[in-house]
């Protein structure tokens, strides 16, 4: 494997998303980010790992897969979180700004739009009954 990638599963459940988020600034640091970059990339992976802890696997039992990677001369950190849940059905429609499947609970429906608005690229792929893959980037020091 790469020298600047890990890779980590973590079981399904909502207090693994703070072991993410510190797991996550800690291989950042290699490329030398700002506090504000890191908390920016925080916040991206916090809400993803929750997406697939409360969409994907429905609060149940299943793996969440993290993988970063730390390109060290461009300065990009890319971070894939994957589960193999429930997966989306229409992927554009969820990203929209205030899209929820849980409207009656305490969701905003902003979790996409945090992970686009912290991070400089965010892909997601995702099919039904399969799961899904959330990959973004980010570009330290621009
Ligand atoms: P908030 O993030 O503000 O609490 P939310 O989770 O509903 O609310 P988004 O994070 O933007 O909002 O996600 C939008 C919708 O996309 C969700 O309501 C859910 O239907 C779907 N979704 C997101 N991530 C996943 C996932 N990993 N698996 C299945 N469905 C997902
Ligand atoms: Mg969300």
């Amino acid at each position: 494997m790469d020298k600047n990638r890990l890779v980590v599963e973590f079981g399904s459940d909502a207090r693994n998303e703070s072991v993410a988020r510190v797991v996550v600034a800690a291989m950042m640091t290699r490329i030398n980010p700002t506090l504000c970059e890191v908390e920016d990339v925080k916040t991206a992976v916090s809400e993803a790992v929750t997406n697939a802890v409360i969409h994907g696997y429905r609060g149940g039992q299943g793996t969440i897969y993290l993988e970063l990677t730390a390109d060290l001369e461009e300065r990009i950190l890319t971070v894939a979180v994957k589960d193999r849940g429930v997966g989306i059905a229409d992927v554009k429609q969820a990203m929209e700004p205030m899209f929820t499947t849980d409207p009656e609970g305490e969701r905003s429906g902003m979790g996409f739009s945090f992970m686009e608005a912290f991070m400089d690229q965010v892909e997601v792929e995702s099919q039904p009954n399969h799961g899904t893959l959330v990959t973004m980037k980010k570009f330290i020091g621009r």
